[in-house]
């Protein structure tokens, strides 16, 4: 899978693609980031990216222009034809698991980084098939969502995972919550840990983890949990 990001701060990203699981999908060559910096493809002899809005208020716009030619630079030189263009935006869709599946068997995707108050409207009616928010909160720029959304559909890329990492058990998946975890020591601070996980049964173990998980989500998530229900009702 091939991910090219549209930024003004590409340097952000190379210290969090460049370690861990996005690091080794990376040099397995399961997983290829491409970052293209807005400003390079500035008209502007000043490299100027960012004008007022139109109507007043508060703030900067980035300008349609750079955004134009840094997207059609990408569609020629990697010879694409259609592929999702995501703007992260606190005012698009939140995010979650179901989309990273999604996004994970694209085979191409463009991330688009807003700055500022954001970019003009047209790039978005012209070029974007998603618009994406990774909550409900304002950050200063599209960066971090970006990686949230890389980091998240990578994990989910056949063949990033090796079986002892597998996301099949873990939070969101089946709607439940992940159960807690424990590792070594068996006791600490003479807290020991739950004697089911050391007995070796491990029918017993799934079990203890699936009431777990439902305690969990219903206390924490009731609306996952009514999910969960729902679907479990269908069976
Ligand atoms: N003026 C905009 C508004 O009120 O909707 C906010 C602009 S924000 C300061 C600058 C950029 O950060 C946005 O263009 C977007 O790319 C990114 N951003 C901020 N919060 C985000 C969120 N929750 N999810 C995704 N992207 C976000």
């Amino acid at each position: 899978m091939r991910i090219y990001v549209m930024t003004l701060f590409p340097d952000i990203f190379n210290a969090y693609i460049g370690e861990s699981i996005m690091k080794r999908a990376i040099d397995k060559g399961i997983l290829e980031v491409k970052l293209y910096n807005i400003r390079d493809f500035s008209d502007n002899k000043h490299k100027k990216v960012d004008d007022y809005p139109f109507g007043g208020g508060a703030g900067m716009v980035m300008t349609p222009q750079p955004i134009f030619s840094a997207y059609e630079h990408i569609l020629k030189e990697n010879s694409l034809d259609n592929p999702k263009v995501i703007y992260l935006s606190p005012k698009g869709r939140i995010f979650n698991q179901k989309m990273s599946k999604e996004f994970s068997i694209e085979g191409d995707i463009i991330l688009l980084c807003g700055h500022y108050e954001g970019i003009d409207q047209r790039v978005i009616d012209e070029i974007i098939t998603d618009e994406i928010s990774i909550g409900d909160y304002v950050l200063t720029g599209g960066e971090l969502p970006a990686l949230v959304l890389i980091d998240s559909i990578c994990r989910l890329i056949p063949g990033v995972l090796n079986r002892n990492e597998s996301f099949e058990d873990e939070t969101f998946e089946n709607n439940l919550l992940e159960y807690p975890q424990y590792t070594r020591p068996r006791e600490f601070k003479g807290i020991e840990v739950p004697k089911v996980l050391i007995s070796g049964n491990h029918k017993k173990v799934d079990e203890w983890r699936l009431e777990k998980s439902k305690v969990l989500t219903r206390e924490r998530r009731p609306d996952l949990w009514n999910k969960y229900i729902q679907k479990s009702d269908k069976k």
